[in-house]
């Protein structure tokens, strides 16, 4: 099958349809138009086989999952997703791959209302990228330079589950058939926190998408904020099947600082707590307090039950040792 073929079968056509899409796949670019009143977010994740996942990883989870990680982007500025574009580069033409690849890619899009606009396929080792587009009302996207002393800090759901299904195949951690499916099901199938993201505008202060590991994102938060934070370990939701894994003294590292469950982490004043936790329950979402914004410039404690806590080792980064 040759390249037009193949982006005729599996991307044009298919999918949902916009009102706000001019022209889509097919011509050098594709159109679009954003309302008036709107900024246009824009953001951009790349996975690389060997690197984000394991060449073995079902093609339909690697579909749901790279749109997953950049709406997770858009759901921490508090945008409304859009529009997205996919640059995909295969080592070579496998049909059953690319069919179960793009029932994934196509069923999240459709889900969270996203067209797919355009995009790029090229022959090389298999790595996929997306750009993924959307709206926010003119000055209301969240950053991660808002935060104020005396905010509470919340995260949107249970931390550590993705770490600990990738830990569990590369060290053999034995796990229940259950849990070893309730974990797999959270890295492959990661729920971008698309409608929390668009309750917290206006609302919350500063946002983040957890993908590093809590330490290292909330890191970004206190340093651009210019504050200093508190975490309280104990407090921070975790699954019944990590905890029914690891030891309490075992977990850390795997909720702290590990990452790829794309949960939001934000910061809220005292007055709209409540009120925001109320919200985020209507739209299913159980957030959980963990902590509150101190004054400082940037310095983190984590403590356990009143006592301080070693950080474990730093959230992931490239081009390290
Ligand atoms: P050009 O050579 O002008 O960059 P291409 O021949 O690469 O255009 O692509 C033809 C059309 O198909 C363009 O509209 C492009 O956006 C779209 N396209 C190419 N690859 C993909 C893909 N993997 N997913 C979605 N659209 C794609
Ligand atoms: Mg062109």
């Amino acid at each position: 099958m040759k390249e037009f073929e193949l982006i005729n079968r599996y991307f044009k056509g298919r999918g949902i349809t916009r009102r706000d899409v001019d022209l889509g796949i097919g011509d050098d670019c594709a159109l679009v138009s954003v309302p008036e009143n709107c900024q246009l977010a824009v953001t951009t994740d790349t996975l690389v086989s060997g690197v984000h996942f394991f060449a073995d990883i079902p093609p339909r989870a690697l579909g749901h999952r790279v749109l997953a990680v950049n709406l997770s982007d858009l759901a921490a500025m508090g945008a409304e997703p859009t529009w997205v574009s996919l640059a995909l580069t295969l080592p070579d033409v496998d049909l059953p791959w690319l069919e179960a690849f793009t029932d994934g890619l196509h069923e999240i899009a459709e889900y969270y209302n996203v067209q797919i606009i355009g995009g790029d396929t090229t022959q090389g080792p298999l790595t996929i990228t997306v750009c993924a587009k959307g709206i926010i009302p003119k000055g209301k996207a969240l950053t991660r330079g808002g935060a104020k002393v005396g905010d509470w800090i919340f995260v949107t759901g249970p931390l550590g589950d993705a770490a600990l299904a990738i830990e569990a195949r590369k060290r053999g951690i034995a796990l229940t058939p259950e849990n070893k499916k309730a974990l797999e099901q959270r890295f492959f199938y990661p729920t971008p926190r698309v409608a929390a993201g668009q309750v917290l505008r206006g609302m919350a202060t500063a946002a983040i998408d957890i993908s590093d590991g809590l330490v290292a994102d909330i890191g970004h938060v206190l340093r651009q904020s210019r504050v200093n934070a508190v975490i309280h370990a104990d407090k921070v939701p975790v699954s019944q099947a990590l905890k029914d894994t690891l030891p309490e003294a075992e977990r850390w590292p795997y909720v702290l600082a590990y990452g790829d469950d794309y949960e939001l982490l934000f910061t809220v004043p005292d007055a709209q707590k409540s009120a925001l936790q109320a919200k985020l329950k209507q739209y299913g979402v159980d957030a959980a307090c963990i902590g509150q914004i101190l004054p400082g410039e940037g310095k983190l404690e984590v403590l356990l039950r009143g006592q301080k806590l070693a950080l474990p080792a730093k959230g992931y980064e490239h081009f390290t040792a």
